[in-house]
């Protein structure tokens, strides 16, 4: 029998972690900063009346802005509605091959949802035994290559000269390096977009700028990238960027003491926090991000997110092979991950 669900688009779709709407609960599971944006950015009141009107297409506002505080002219700076929508127009737009996108196998589990909804081949590259990336894996012909630095879930960071190395050996791939938490500690490769244009680099207000909820990611490389963006972009929705966040994730960027400021406590509790849980016989990873990712020695990694759950903590387990007994934990407030550690002493030490 012939039906229509012959002819449908199937695909297993990403699964983001939990949004309970409720206040009462710690939340650690989707990498938001406890902070939130600054007070004068909060008392920005938006002109209603103006949302009558379409936005302005080409985001100016903003791009103009981004590209002021990078030192960039407008033309090398996309924006998206967050960097998933960004990226997804990447896959779209670069990864045009038949031959295999390379991405580490452990890895922001969007990449392979998008390849898959775009019918784009991809080879997923094992991370070595300490879940580094494998710089010869990404020597060999491919169709692109996409990775987070640092990379996600682990948040391990590789140096510039690791990236510069494998943009070098692709002169006919597009590099996309998605540095989604590289305000958390890491260098960025943004200074090599000048150098090779096959090079693209992601940015999110969503960690580090503490604005998840207004979606706002951008790209940045060189002009004739860029262009090969928007085309793209503009052949499926011209209007995304929405006034208010134009406006706020504009107004956003002159708070650069505010964000600083956040960065320096995340980056300190986050160092004080995998201390701690080392004391209480985990294994941390080196995380250079806002979320440390770590498996204890002997209490099973199901077993602490449950008993964290029961007591209103929410953190980020993955059923997946080789990460099923680690935990990804965001990195809260000094007094959240205080009050975690005490509940870790609890759960694993009366268990031991
Ligand atoms: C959070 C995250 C994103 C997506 O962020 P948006 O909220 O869509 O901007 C992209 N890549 C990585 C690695 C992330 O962790």
């Amino acid at each position: 029998m012939k039906s229509w669900k012959d002819n449908i688009r199937t695909v297993v779709p990403y699964v983001p972690g939990e949004q309970p709407q409720v206040d009462s609960i710690i939340k650690l599971n989707t990498n938001e900063n406890p902070y939130g944006p600054s007070e004068r950015v909060k008392s920005i009141k938006l002109d209603t009346d103006n949302l009558r009107k379409y936005p302005d297409a080409k985001s100016s506002l903003l791009v103009d802005k981004l590209a002021e505080y990078h030192g960039l002219k407008p033309e090398q700076v996309f924006v998206g509605v967050g960097s998933d929508d960004v990226i997804s127009m990447c896959f779209l737009t670069f990864f045009n091959s038949d031959k295999p996108v390379f991405f580490p196998d452990i890895t922001y589990s969007f990449y392979d949802v998008w390849a898959s909804v775009y019918r784009i081949p991809y080879e997923q590259k094992p991370l070595d035994e300490n879940f580094n990336i494998v710089k010869d894996d990404y020597m060999q012909e491919n169709g692109g290559i996409i990775f987070p630095n640092p990379n996600a879930p682990t948040g391990i960071l590789v140096g510039t000269d690791f990236i510069e190395d494998i943009v070098k050996a692709n002169p006919s791939s597009v590099v996309i390096i998605d540095e989604a938490y590289i305000d958390f500690g890491g260098e960025s490769v943004l200074p090599l977009i000048d150098k090779y244009d096959n090079l693209l680099v992601v940015r999110t207000y969503s960690k580090s700028r503490s604005m998840a909820g207004l979606r706002i990611g951008y790209a940045m490389g060189n002009a004739e990238l860029i262009k090969y963006l928007n085309d793209v972009k503009y052949s499926v929705n011209s209007y995304t960027m929405n006034m208010p966040s134009l406006i706020l994730g504009s107004a956003i960027i002159d708070d650069e003491e505010y964000f600083r400021t956040t960065l320096a406590k995340i980056i300190s509790t986050r160092d004080k926090f995998s201390a701690d849980l080392e004391k209480l016989g985990f294994t941390v990873l080196p995380s250079k991000s806002n979320f440390v990712f770590a498996s204890h020695k002997t209490v099973p990694a199901t077993e602490i997110f449950e008993k964290l759950k029961e007591k209103n903590v929410y953190v980020r387990h993955f059923n997946a092979p080789r990460i099923d007994n680690f935990l990804r934990i965001t990195i809260g407030t000094d007094e959240e991950m205080t009050k975690v550690v005490s509940l870790l002493e609890t759960i694993c030490c009366a268990t031991n």
